[in-house]
């Protein structure tokens, strides 16, 4: 990733969903922000104490090349980080700094067919990949979400069956996302699975589409976005000590 600081200014902020807030940034320092990176992620430089900030990623949600405003979701998860902290009391105006942006992790279009599945961290990134896939694409979206009113509209091909997990603790060890994902049927061909969210469920996923299932790397991103009781620095240290690769 490209680790030149931008300075910000927040310009608008929407209540996308009951536990989603739209947040979009602009400034003369978007101007060299690059097209096409939607998807893809910013460090997003949070206040961490009165003097001192830390890096958290955050999804390009869009990127409007026009007037230089870059579209970001953030999950309002309480005051349990300074990420969310930040998010929540946030005002129009407010001067931020970003990195970035770093790779976009898209779908494998060469596949027959789509199966993708996260929590609200991962829904920024797989609203994209679903607006990217071509009209007649096939396959499943399983998106986790706190309550009834975070099922935000998407634009999925018809063909891409969207199936929400109502979740309202997402601190809680379920396996209601893996258990749905891991029951859907398994079409003919070649798929291209799609995976992000939080650690442990994604590990169980990881592990259903890389030793069960047998899908190539080529056709897999399996990522975990956070870790339930760690801070991103601890997830990131659990991701590095595991014992299959990320
Ligand atoms: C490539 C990438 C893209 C991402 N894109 C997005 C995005 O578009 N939108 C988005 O909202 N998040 C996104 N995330 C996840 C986000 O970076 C993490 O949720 C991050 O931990 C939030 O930082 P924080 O300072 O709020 O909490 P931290 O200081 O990291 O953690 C504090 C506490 O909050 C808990 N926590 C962290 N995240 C959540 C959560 N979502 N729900 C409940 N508890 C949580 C932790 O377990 C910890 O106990 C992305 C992560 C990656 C790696």
């Amino acid at each position: 990733m490209a680790r030149a600081v931008r300075q910000t200014k927040v310009a608008s902020i929407e209540q996308l969903s009951k536990n989603m807030k739209r947040i979009t940034v602009t400034g003369e320092s978007l101007m060299t922000f690059p097209d096409g990176f939607d998807g893809g992620y910013v460090k997003v430089l949070v206040p961490e104490s009165l003097d001192d900030t830390v890096a958290r990623s955050f999804t390009v949600r869009g990127f409007d090349t026009k007037n230089f405003n870059l579209t970001l979701d953030m999950v309002a998860h309480g005051d349990h980080g300074p990420a969310a902290r930040w998010a929540s009391n946030v005002s129009i105006g407010d001067l931020v700094n970003i990195q970035g942006p770093g790779a976009c992790k898209r779908l494998n279009h060469d596949a027959d067919w789509f199966l993708l599945a996260g929590d609200m961290t991962a829904l920024p990134a797989i609203s994209v990949n679903l607006e990217l896939l071509p009209k007649d694409a096939k396959g499943y979206a399983v998106l986790e979400v706190i309550s009834e009113e975070d099922r935000i509209e998407l634009n999925a091909p018809d063909g891409v069956e969207v199936i929400w997990v109502i979740k309202p603790n997402p601190t809680a060890l379920n396996s209601e996302l893996s258990d749905t994902f891991t029951e859907l049927p398994w079409m003919q061909g070649q798929v291209s699975a799609w995976v992000a969210g939080e650690f442990n469920t994604s590990r169980v996923l990881r592990r259903y589409i890389r030793h069960e299932r047998k899908v190539e790397r080529d056709f897999t991103y399996i990522s975990c976005y956070w870790k339930i009781g760690e801070t991103d620095e601890g997830m990131k240290a659990a991701k590095r000590n595991d014992i299959e690769p990320w």
